[in-house]
């Protein structure tokens, strides 16, 4: 263990502003009454911020979030959102694209369903007030982007996601029904079980300012948490994105699909490459699709164009095949990075449509203008996720999902660009009319709620540990984290093969063991919590999920490679559906209070 470890400092800094400042009191371990709300949503992204405006109208909503408000995925998404919006264009066209994205396994009623109502979605944000880029004409700007065969991303610039999020935000902030707790972490789902039927009454949180467990007790949970990206070491993903949401919707023994396909976004920063170093960032800054689309060329360290030599559509062919070209070149020729260039463009164009990324360049000595910009894989996108029906509906009664934490069937073995903040839209408001039902008839449940509410035990923060046993967990919980990452990265890459995808389920049960083994050791218990804790049971859950479901896909399809099935197999064209089982008794996959109804 590093001895001149700050243990204060990571405490407080450890995941930036979530750890901003140093928690307000000091806990006393006193069990706080609970909230109630008809409405819980977790998560302040756009898919839990259009939800919570909707059901706004039938009752009170409270939305916990994880750090500020703003910190989601959403916020940094810059290509755009996905829609047909142009006379000249077709939903049909927008089925096929996002099907042949999806190496056809996506489920064609979701693409329809989704194709169709985006555009109206869009048409709502705009009347919430954001602003997207508009042609001369006072049309909206379209632009193209790797995959579509049309011009239908509506965008701001090179920063869509967070005109978006500023846009519901102010909406949210104004509205008086709803209620933002922020800096609350969402720990684990309160459910009981009858039968074969688990229901979901609300969440525990750990509020991170007061450091306080706080229990929400909803008539209606609506997940909403985003995608897994630090489950990987280097990532287009801010760090609340830890996956948490699967792993406590699979905890609580929701069904999850298809957690193989992970999308690497062919082209992060390579900050390597860059003029001027950077300080290591949590987040790779991502040099958008859109770049592409517009005209921009790959090349390696040779300014050897190499694209057309793996696909004939070149630079504008989907992500994962950019994403294992690139590696293939980096691999061949032993690089740490490969070039995008879109010098060739007239500069001001170049400026209008990039600014964000022009500004970030410039920032460390480079001008996009007139250089090429160094760019690798990273992680970005988990297509899989707690499965959902049309309405974002979960095997779990009572809760419902939408946006990246989800697969509801859209996006097959890939996500085709830009069609994530729509089903985000599309999901979040198709939730809307289920569960403003089932809220209604939670009053008939008045027993079951009380039960869940005084007899589900209670968690406790970690304050009562003493100081250096509280250092020794945290010190390990950080290490044992990068190795995480760093099995993932090797053994469940972007190349795959069934050897390593066995070496790495044995790493993560050596590692999960021996973490386990030391957090008891220092006195740590089962139903303490802690965010480090927290989000490395969570990655841990998630690493397991995506090399089993790798384990299962006996093909190579999509997001999934793998070298000993190169080939795609019609047979295996199914989703891999990853059902609850008696087999999660880990430390991490296993709830900590699992209540169930008593026979009667
Ligand atoms: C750099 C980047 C660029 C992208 N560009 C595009 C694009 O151009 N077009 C496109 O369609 N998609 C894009 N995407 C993907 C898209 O942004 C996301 O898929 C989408 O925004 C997800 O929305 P969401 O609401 O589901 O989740 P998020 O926006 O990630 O929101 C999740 C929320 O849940 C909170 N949360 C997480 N865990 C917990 C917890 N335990 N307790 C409480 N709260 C929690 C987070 O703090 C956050 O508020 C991009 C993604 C990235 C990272």
């Amino acid at each position: 263990m590093d001895q001149a470890y700050d243990f204060r400092r990571a405490a407080r800094a450890s995941h930036n502003d979530m750890h901003e400042g140093a928690p307000e009191a000091q806990s006393d371990n006193s069990i706080e009454a609970s909230k109630h709300f008809d409405f819980l949503v977790i998560g302040s992204g756009v898919a839990g911020l259009r939800y919570a405006l909707a059901v706004a109208k039938f009752g009170s909503v409270a939305i916990v979030t994880k750090s500020e408000p703003q910190e989601s995925n959403t916020m940094y998404a810059q290509g755009g959102v996905s829609a047909v919006l142009d006379p000249a264009d077709s939903v049909e066209s927008h089925i096929r694209d996002t099907i042949v994205a999806g190496a056809f396994l996506c489920d064609e009623e979701t693409v329809e369903v989704v194709c169709r109502e985006g555009p109206e979605r869009v048409r709502e944000l705009i009347a919430w007030g954001a602003l997207f880029d508009q042609s001369e004409d006072g049309q909206l700007h379209l632009a193209r982007e790797g995959g579509h065969s049309h011009h239908r991303i509506v965008h701001a610039a090179d920063m869509t996601g967070r005109e978006i999020e500023r846009a519901l935000l102010t909406a949210v902030r104004t509205n008086p029904s709803i209620s933002m707790f922020e800096h609350h972490v969402a720990v684990d789902l309160l459910t009981l079980q009858d039968g074969a039927t688990v229901v979901c009454y609300g969440v525990d949180t750990l509020d991170m300012k007061k450091q306080k467990v706080v229990r929400f007790i909803g008539g209606v949970t609506m997940l909403a948490s985003g995608g897994a990206g630090h489950v990987y070491p280097t990532t287009t993903n801010p760090l609340v994105a830890t996956g948490d949401g699967v792993a406590l919707a699979q905890r609580a023994h929701a069904v999850v699909s298809n957690m193989e396909f992970v999308q690497f976004h062919p082209t992060a920063l390579a900050d390597e490459g860059l003029p001027i170093k950077p300080e290591k960032r949590e987040n790779a800054f991502l040099i958008t699709e859109a770049m592409r689309g517009a005209g921009g060329i790959l090349y390696n360290q040779s300014m050897e164009r190499f694209m057309p030599l793996y696909d004939s559509r070149g630079e504008l062919a989907p992500r994962d095949m950019v994403a294992r070209s690139i590696d293939d070149q980096l691999k061949k020729r032993k690089e740490k990075f490969v070039y995008l260039d879109i010098s060739h463009k007239p500069r001001d164009e170049i400026l209008a449509h990039f600014p964000n990324i022009a500004a970030e360049c410039l920032k460390y000595g480079l001008d996009i203008t007139k250089e090429p910009i160094p760019v690798v894989p990273a992680a970005h996108y988990m297509c899989g996720g707690v499965q959902t029906g049309l309405l974002g509906d979960t095997s779990i009664e009572g809760l419902f999902a939408a946006g990246e934490v989800t697969c509801t069937g859209l996006h097959g073995a890939n996500r085709l660009a830009s069609n994530s903040l729509l089903e985000a839209l599309v999901f979040a408001q198709r939730a809307v009319e289920p569960s403003v039902a089932y809220a209604f008839q939670m009053g008939g449940k008045k027993a079951e709620v009380e039960k869940v509410e005084n007899e589900c035990q209670h968690l406790v923060v970690a304050m009562d540990l003493k100081e250096d046993e509280l250092k020794e967990v945290l010190c390990f919980t950080e290490l044992q984290r990068k190795r995480l990452q760093h099995i993932m990265w090797d053994y469940v890459g972007i190349i795959r093969s069934t050897e390593r995808l066995k070496v790495a389920q044995r790493k993560l049960s050596e590692l999960e063991a021996e973490w386990k083994d030391h957090l008891v050791r220092n006195g740590w218990k089962q139903r303490m919590v802690s965010l480090e804790v927290c989000e490395m049971r969570n990655l841990i859950s998630v690493a397991n999920l995506v090399v089993s479901s790798a384990l299962v896909r006996q093909e190579s399809r999509g997001l999934h490679y793998t070298t000993d099935f190169p080939m795609l197999v019609e047979s295996a064209r199914l989703p891999t559906i990853l059902f609850p089982s008696s087999s999660m008794n880990t430390w991490s996959s296993k709830l900590v209070h699992r209540m169930e109804v008593e026979t009667r």
